[in-house]
């Protein structure tokens, strides 16, 4: 496995591979590895012979009253996880290699990166798309692995890929959960005592409204009102949202007549955390 810091010298190798027909998968991450970034590795090693991990903390989308400072980093971990997982390639660059000090050019997806997490972090998303594009620009990817645990930057992703031209496929990947259902996320680490199990309500309140969208509820009220009363049961937990949305678009429904996705951001204590579901209509419905 190779380490690279240096944007430039990594874009030059990736090069000289790709001349003699070597194909490429990006996973771009911000560390602190866990089981959901490995699912992303294991899938990424089926598309490509040549797996490339990005580790990069990308200040450009945190706020100013956001976790940069305290996010969870540990590169030595990092590195024998990637190594256990048939990495080939780590790209750990430095800030000052990503953002030099005459810096000056961003990446805006508009309507898909309105709502949601969008409202909440009005930034987060235009720091997304051009470290993304960046990272595109600079590992120069066959393919590339997102999340479906933040579906809405994946949806961004794929509009920036399919509206800049990027010749790559971008390729989603389940939501990897703990054995009880808790989404993995790096931010898990924040949870103290009582929180780890209060967190459940996210996952406790997906099941509900999954449950009963498969016995026919599509009324987008009812659907969240159940929600929000796993939630509101949870004294430490504090709704930041809790949506139904078209799941192309984003925006908001108010009766399910397309398919759609349940998404919610909740703070457990300090620590906020996101989760989602698909709500699939049946072919039937579909016909309709
Ligand atoms: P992050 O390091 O949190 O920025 O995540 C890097 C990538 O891993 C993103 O594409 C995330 O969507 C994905 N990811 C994070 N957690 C999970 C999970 N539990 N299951 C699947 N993918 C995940």
């Amino acid at each position: 496995m190779q380490i690279f810091n240096n944007p430039q010298e990594l874009q030059q190798y990736v090069l000289s591979q790709k001349r003699k027909g070597q194909l490429f998968s990006l996973v771009p991450t911000m560390g602190f590895l866990h089981k959901g970034h490995i699912s992303l590795m294991h899938q990424a090693k089926v598309y490509a012979n040549n797996v490339i991990v990005s580790i990069f903390v990308n200040p450009t989308q945190f706020a100013p009253n956001e976790d940069l400072d305290k996010y969870p980093r540990d590169f030595e971990g990092d590195e024998k996880k990637c190594k256990d997982a048939g990495v080939d390639i780590i790209f750990y660059p430095s800030n000052e290699s990503i953002y030099p000090a005459d810096y000056q050019t961003f990446v805006n997806v508009e309507k898909v990166s309105q709502n949601l997490c969008g409202a909440s972090r009005p930034h987060h998303f235009q720091g997304v798309t051009t470290v993304v594009a960046k990272l595109f620009n600079i590992c120069l990817p066959d393919y590339a692995f997102f999340g479906e645990k933040d579906f809405q930057q994946l949806t961004v992703i794929k509009r920036m890929t399919k509206d800049l031209n990027f010749p790559i496929e971008i390729i989603p990947v389940p939501t990897f959960r703990e054995d009880d259902g808790l989404a993995m996320s790096s931010r898990n680490k924040y949870l103290k005592g009582k929180e780890r199990e209060d967190a459940l309500v996210l996952y406790k309140s997906i099941k509900r409204v999954s449950e009963l969208f498969s016995r026919g509820e599509r009324n987008v009220s009812l659907l969240l009102s159940e929600a929000q009363k796993i939630i509101s049961s949870t004294p430490l937990a504090y709704i930041d949202y809790i949506k139904i949305v078209d799941i192309e678009t984003m925006n908001d429904v108010d009766f399910i007549t397309k398919d759609s996705l349940f998404a919610l951001a909740v703070k457990i204590g300090s620590t906020r955390l996101i989760d989602n579901c698909k709500l699939l209509l049946t072919k039937g419905e579909k016909d309709v």
